[in-house]
């Protein structure tokens, strides 16, 4: 111990918190699905859904299913809207990986039906359909919303969603101006739960999930 002078006890020391505070950094800035809440979880055509993912999914009235966490916050949305005269309906909502895979089937078959080589087809599809396992509605998270086509249009529907649904914990998920990071146009009618915290900071920063996630 006589020759282990301050300094170099110090030295070891300063040492030793990098190499903790590298790792605790590590750890942090991972945003694999896996690390994060359910609401913040990221799939798109780089993060598939994690395998074995549950849902316990509640059924809407006009028999579309979104997990059941959400459903409060979708109620409350809904009522809102109505009672400033705008009248939404959820058109797409929860889809099995099934659902997800015949809906890829159909639309490389309608490439086919055009004179599209099979692979030339599945290459054509994959720009309108997600893989199975990459589409956000196999989660019960998202949801698409249009008018329920009598008392409101569309674009009535889209507009109010576009100001008012961050308060209820959803995001406008495909925002135009950031197709080239999500990798997926500009969808009006697409939402997508992540909470109020997360909606509010997405909705005012104008930013979108992964942006979010990555902390930009
Ligand atoms: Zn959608």
């Amino acid at each position: 111990m006589k020759h282990i002078n301050n300094r170099t006890i110090i030295f070891i020391l300063l040492v030793t918190v990098n190499i903790i505070g590298t790792i605790i950094l590590c750890s942090c800035g991972n945003t694999e699905s896996a690390d994060l809440p359910w609401n913040l979880i990221l799939v798109n055509s780089k993060n598939p859904i994690p395998k074995n993912y549950e849902v316990t999914l509640t059924e809407l009235s006009n028999g579309n299913t979104v997990d059941e966490r959400i459903y409060p916050e979708l109620q409350q949305m809904f009522d809102s809207a109505r009672s400033a005269g705008i009248y939404p309906m959820v058109s797409e909502a929860y889809r099995t990986s099934e659902e997800q895979q015949a809906m890829m089937d159909e639309k490389i078959q309608e490439f086919i039906n055009d004179g599209y080589s099979k692979r030339k087809a599945k290459n054509l599809a994959k720009n309108w359909v997600a893989a199975p396992g990459t589409s956000e509605h196999e989660l019960g998270l998202a949801l698409d919303i249009n008018s329920d086509g009598s008392l409101s249009s569309d674009s009535e529907v889209y507009g109010w969603l576009a100001e008012n649904a961050y308060k209820y914990g959803f995001i406008l998920r495909y925002p135009p101006g950031k197709e080239n990071i999500t990798g997926i146009d500009y969808e009006p009618w697409h939402y997508r739960y992540v909470g109020q915290e997360a909606a509010s900071e997405i909705f005012e920063r104008q930013i979108c999930l992964e942006e979010y996630l990555s902390g930009t």
